[in-house]
């Protein structure tokens, strides 16, 4: 059996870029999966010959000479990658309060468009446009630069989304406009921090995309360039146990028994799950304690569907919906309410640029609301589950119909997925949508280093640094950089 210089678990956008990356620069890597299908987030699911996202619908920075574009054109894959840019006016719709405000895209045109809303905010919006701005500059890798450790990153993880958008202007509608597409963050305004905002926010003004038939390509593409370099990929793989021996870590034993030997370990997966795998004592138990006991964001309940022929316009723009007065659903919650608010987008397809063949619809719902059917597997979870899961899906509809007219009448047919569906699919706890949630009063107890005591275990994925297609290729590079260096990996990166 040969041994890997590295091993990587979780096959997510962040094992694909590590592997990607590594193997690239020489390194022999070996990526396991736990699931059948690689791209953990990134997989798609196919139905009556029609293709739905599950985790990525779209994303920002992929205009030439952005920061996504640059580190996916190291990657070699940016060529290759079919996109559909979101309408340049209106890349987000904010449905608040019996009005529609738009987001558009380029800073300038951004502030304008709202100012067209909020005439006596225009000072206001300039000031956010520049404060966003100089937020993001505080973040090396997010701006290509090496990560030395100068930067006060700290500073925006200590200040609340909801201080930030009070100082910016006492007008409460603008302020709830300006968090409308919080759904990408699952915000808590006195927690999530500002950075979260700021830094999505900007990404996506700069340019957002969406992938033109799936976002599966991500993955494709990816897994094609590890081969190409030589690396491994085995699905169906669970990583069960990591092996010590001689003060570090050994090998992966998987679930049936299989043993795997590396010189390094990176995991993707949920740090406290990977804390799991090991008794080490390197690992303190203080440590295991912190890392356990941190609060996850919000689940969500998804719909995903299919349309008759030609009968629903594709929307070159997301829909995000709210019932009441007050973006912020998440500290909201309330079951009795639900659904509080709703994200509605359609997904491009090369067949058609006019109609839409799929859509989905996003709202959040508590973990506790589907706890009761945890103990049972995929598909054997009774009727009761199949009843609940029709009820929200077509309250749901209705409330997307009030929005679009005729749509109800359009859909041929519709799937759903819940918590325990996430949970399922992506490991996360509680089916958390996106992994662990960043307090920005205590923003030291919620980074993770990718460093760990075990002098050859290392983490990744979206748990450290953020999550989305960005923040997990920002969190895989820094990851890299501790086996390859910072200057050496952004200068390749730079000159890509
Ligand atoms: C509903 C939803 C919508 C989203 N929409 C967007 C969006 O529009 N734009 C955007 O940028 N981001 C979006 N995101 C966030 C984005 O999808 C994630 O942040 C990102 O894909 C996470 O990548 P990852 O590699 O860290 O983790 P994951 O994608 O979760 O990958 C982890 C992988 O590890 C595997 N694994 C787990 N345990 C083991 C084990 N023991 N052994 C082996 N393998 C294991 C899992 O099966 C999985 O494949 C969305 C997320 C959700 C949930």
């Amino acid at each position: 059996m040969s041994k890997y210089d590295v091993v990587i678990i979780g096959s997510g956008l962040s094992g694909l870029l590590c592997g990607n990356i590594l193997s690239k620069e020489g390194k022999s890597v070996c990526i396991l999966e736990k699931q059948h299908q690689f791209g953990g987030n990134l997989q798609t699911f196919k139905r009556e010959g029609k293709v739905f996202d599950t985790g990525v619908h779209y994303v920002g920075g992929l205009g030439e000479g952005q920061n996504l574009h640059q580190y996916f054109k190291y990657a070699e894959i940016v060529d290759k990658l079919k996109l559909e840019r979101l309408d340049i006016d209106a890349f987000d719709k904010i449905s608040f309060k019996g009005k529609t405000y738009s987001f558009a895209q380029g800073f300038d045109n951004f502030v304008e468009t709202l100012a067209n809303d909020f005439p006596k905010e225009r000072e206001a919006l300039n000031n956010y446009k520049t404060q966003i701005k100089d937020i993001c500059s505080h973040f090396p890798l997010y701006n290509l630069r090496p990560n030395l450790g100068l930067d006060n990153e700290l500073d925006y993880f200590g200040k609340s989304v909801g201080d930030f958008l009070q100082s910016i202007t006492p007008n409460k509608t603008l302020q709830n406009v300006l968090a409308g597409n919080n759904l990408l963050y699952a915000g808590i305004p006195n927690k999530t921090p500002v950075a979260t905002h700021a830094l999505i926010t900007n990404s996506l003004i700069e340019g957002a995309y969406r992938f033109e038939d799936g976002s599966d390509q991500l993955a494709d593409l990816l897994i094609e360039t590890i081969k190409n370099n030589g690396g491994t990929l085995i699905n169906s793989s669970e990583v069960r146990k990591l092996e010590m021996g001689n003060g570090k870590i050994e090998s992966a034993i998987l679930t049936n028994g299989e043993v795997i030997e590396a010189n390094t370990f990176i995991s993707t997966i949920h740090p406290s799950l990977t804390l799991a795998m090991t008794d080490s004592k390197l690992l303190r138990k203080s440590y295991r304690s912190r890392i356990n006991d941190l609060e996850e964001t919000m689940s969500v309940f998804a719909t995903y569907f299919s349309f008759k022929p030609d009968s629903f316009k594709y929307l070159n723009y997301n829909y995000y919906h709210f019932n009441e007065n007050n973006v912020w659903s998440v500290p909201n919650y309330n079951h009795d309410k639900w659904p509080q608010e709703f994200l509605f987008l359609t997904l491009p397809n090369s067949k058609s640029k006019t109609f839409a063949e799929t859509a989905t619809a996003m709202t959040y719902m508590s973990y506790d609301e589907v706890k009761q059917w945890e103990k049972s597997t995929i598909g054997n979870r009774g009727n009761e589950y199949e009843e609940f899961k029709k009820y929200k899906a077509e309250k749901l509809i209705d409330n997307i119909d009030k929005q679009f007219p005729g749509f109800k009448d359009s859909i041929e047919n519709y799937y759903t997925s819940t918590p325990l569906s996430m949970k399922a699919y992506t490991g996360t706890k509680n089916g958390s949508m996106y992994g662990i949630l960043h307090d920005s009063n205590d923003p030291l107890k919620t980074k993770i280093s990718p460093r760990t005591k075990i002098p050859n275990l290392l983490l990744s994925g979206q748990n450290v640094n953020f999550h989305g297609v960005l923040g997990v290729t920002v969190a895989s590079v820094f990851t890299c950089t501790e086996m390859l260096g910072m200057e050496y990996l952004l200068e390749k990166i730079n000159n890509a």
